[in-house]
C-alpha cells in the first residue's frame, strides 16, 4: 500500500541565511514529530523548500535579490532607505502592484508545483497529468504573503469547484525577531506565528487578528532543541563529576553558587551543557572563550572585531603575567567563524595574523555546529541576527552585539538588552572594553558575575521547543486540510456514481 504523505511547500528566498535556516529547522521538526509521536503525528510530511524569488523571478532585479540583498548589506545606508521607502504606504503598495504585474504568472508556476514530484514517475515538477500541489503553503520570508494569498485564492477558485476564494492553507512564520517589516504581516493567512510581544503588536498593527496569532519563538535548527542534539552519544560520554573535580576557573573564584533553571540542570545531567567536554571534543582549551561570528556571510567588520578581541586579551594575559609568574601558556581563548567570508578567514588565520602565546585562537569557515561552538564559550560578539541571537540565548550566551541592519535586525539591539543578556558596541574598541569587563575578576557582584547574571537572563528568554511547538501546529493543519481533500474525495465519487446511476 503507498504511504500516505502530506506536503508543505515553504516559501523562502536565500536573503541572509535565517530563512533557508528556519525552512530547514521545520523540515527536519516534521520528521522527529513523525518519528517521536507517531501516534499523534501518524503522517509523513513532505517539505518542498523554494527560493521563489531566485528560482521564479521573471527577471532582473527580481531574480537577482539574493545577490542585492548582499550587496545592500554591505553598504547598509542603501538597505535602510530600501527597507525604510518599502515600509512607507507608498512602497507598499508599489511592491504589491509591481509583483503582482510582473511575478503572477511566474510564482503561479511555483505555486503549482508537486512537492512529490520526484516520486512520481513521468510527472515534470510542474505538473505532470497526476501533478497534485502542496496540501498547505507556508512562508518564511516577509515578500511571500501577499501575491501567493492572491495565487491561491485563484487556484482554489477554479471552474471546476464551487469554492470561492482561498481553501489551501497558509500560515506565516515570522523569522525576525525584535523587529520586522509590514511585508511579513497579511490578515488573510491562517495562522502567524511570531516569535516576541514586539512582533505580535506588530502583527496586530497591520489587522492581524488575535486568533491568527501565535507566539512560541524562532524557528531554529535542531542542535538548540531542548533534548533535540545528539543527546545519546553526549550523556554516554561524560558526567557531572568530572567538572566537580576540576578547580573552579579564576573568574568563579569567591561567589555563591546561583540557581539553574531545572531544564539546565537536567540537560547539563546529560552531558550536553558541560563546557570542558563540548571544547575538548572541538579540539578547544578549557579556558575563558570568546566567540566572534558575522552571521552565515560573516558580516558586520569581523576582522577588526578580532583584531581589537585578540589583541585586548594578549594584554590582559600579559597583565596576569605581570602579577604571577611568566609563563607562555595560553590564557584565554578566541573563535572565530567566518561564515562564508573566506577572506575574513584569510586575513584572521596565520601567517597573515600571529596571535601571541598567551591567547589560544581558532579561525573557521562555515560550521555546521554552531551549537557546540555556542556552549563551548563564554562570550558572544556578533552582528545582530535574529537567529544567532535566538541561539545563543537558548546557550545562556551573553551576546555583545557589533552591528545591526538598519530595520529589520534594529529591534533586536532592545530585544537583548530589555532580555538583560547583553548590550550593543558599534566599535571593535568598544567590543574589546566590554569583553575585557565582562572577563575582569572585579566584575563579581553581590548577585555573582556579569556573565552568570547574564546567562540567567538569557536562559529565560531562551525558547528551546519553540521550532516543534510551530511545527505541531502546521502538522495539524495540514493534517485537517488532508482530511478534508479525503472527504472531498470521497464525496467525488459518490456524486459520479449518481450521475452514472
Ligand atoms: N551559521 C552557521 N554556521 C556558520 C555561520 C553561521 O550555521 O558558520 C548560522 C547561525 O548559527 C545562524 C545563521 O547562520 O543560525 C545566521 O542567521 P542570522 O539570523 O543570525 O543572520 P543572517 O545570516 O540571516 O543575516
Amino acid at each position: 500500500k503507498e504511504e500516505e504523505v502530506a506536503t508543505i511547500q515553504i516559501l523562502m528566498s536565500d536573503t541572509g541565511g535565517g530563512h533557508r535556516a528556519s525552512a530547514n529547522a521545520l523540515r527536519d521538526a516534521f520528521n522527529v514529530l513523525h518519528e517521536t509521536e507517531p501516534h499523534r503525528f501518524p503522517m509523513r510530511i513532505e517539505c518542498d523548500i523554494v527560493d521563489i524569488y531566485t528560482d521564479y523571478g521573471p527577471f532582473w532585479p527580481i531574480n537577482a535579490y539574493v545577490p542585492l540583498y548582499k550587496f545592500m548589506a554591505e553598504y547598509s545606508f542603501l538597505w535602510k532607505w530600501f527597507y525604510e521607502f518599502g515600509a512607507t504606504e507608498l512602497g507598499l503598495w508599489m511592491n504589491d502592484f509591481l509583483l503582482e504585474l510582473f511575478c503572477f504568472e511566474a510564482f503561479e508556476r511555483c505555486l503549482r508545483r508537486d512537492p512529490l514530484a520526484n516520486s512520481r514517475a513521468g510527472d515534470g515538477v510542474e505538473g505532470g497529468a497526476n501533478a497534485v500541489r502542496a496540501d498547505m503553503v507556508v512562508s518564511v520570508h516577509p515578500l511571500c504573503q501577499d501575491l501567493p494569498l492572491k495565487i491561491l485564492a485563484s487556484l482554489d477558485t477554479d471552474g471546476r469547484s464551487r469554492t470561492e476564494g482561498r481553501v489551501t492553507p497558509f500560515a506565516t512564520v515570522v523569522t525576525d525577531l525584535g523587529g520586522a517589516h509590514p511585508t511579513w504581516f497579511n490578515k488573510g493567512v491562517d495562522k502567524c506565528f511570531v516569535p516576541s510581544t514586539v512582533l505580535k503588536n506588530a502583527a496586530l498593527q497591520r489587522q492581524v487578528q488575535e486568533s491568527q496569532i501565535v507566539q512560541y519563538g524562532l524557528p531554529i535548527r535542531r542542535g538548540f532543541w531542548r533534548f533535540g542534539a545528539d543527546y545519546n552519544q553526549s550523556s554516554s560520554s561524560s558526567s557531572n563529576d568530572d567538572a566537580e573535580q576540576k578547580p573552579k576557573p579564576f573568574w568563579q573564584f569567591g561567589k555563591k553558587t546561583k540557581k539553574q533553571p531545572a531544564d539546565d540542570i537536567q540537560m547539563e545531567e546529560k552531558g550536553m551543557h558541560h563546557k570542558p567536554t563540548i571544547r575538548d571534543s572541538l579540539g578547544l582549551l578549557d579556558l575563558p572563550t570568546v566567540l566572534i561570528v558575522g552571521g552565515g556571510d560573516g558580516m558586520g567588520g569581523i576582522v577588526n572585531q578580532a583584531t581589537a578581541v585578540g589583541e585586548r586579551l594578549q594584554s590582559l594575559a600579559a597583565k596576569r603575567n605581570d602579577s604571577s609568574s611568566n609563563n607562555n601558556d595560553p590564557m584565554y581563548q578566541m573563535v572565530v567563524i567566518c561564515g562564508n567570508n573566506k577572506s575574513a578567514q584569510i586575513a584572521l588565520s596565520p601567517p597573515q595574523t600571529n596571535w601571541g602565546s598567551n591567547v589560544a585562537v581558532n579561525v573557521k569557515g562555515f560550521v555546521n555546529n554552531m551549537d557546540e561552538f555556542m556552549r563551548s564559550s563564554d562570550i558572544l560578539v556578533t552582528k545582530a541576527g535574529p537567529g544567532t541571537i535566538a541561539e545563543a540565548s537558548i546557550c545562556g550566551l551573553p551576546c555583545i552585539l557589533s552591528s545591526f541592519l538598519p530595520g529589520q535586525e534594529e529591534g533586536n539591539v532592545p530585544y537583548v538588552e530589555e532580555n538583560g543578556f547583553g548590550c550593543y558596541k558599534g566599535t571593535p574598541e568598544g567590543i574589546a572594553d566590554t569583553v575585557e569587563e565582562w572577563l575582569s575578576v572585579s566584575s563579581v557582584t553581590t548577585e555573582g558575575t556579569i556573565l552568570e547574571t547574564m546567562r540567567e537572563c538569557a536562559l529565560n528568554a531562551a525558547r528551546p521547543d519553540a521550532t516543534l511547538d510551530i511545527a505541531r501546529d502546521l502538522a495539524d493543519m495540514v493534517y485537517t486540510r488532508k482530511e478534508e481533500l479525503k472527504r472531498k474525495g470521497v464525496e467525488k465519487k459518490v456524486n459520479e456514481v449518481a450521475v452514472a446511476a
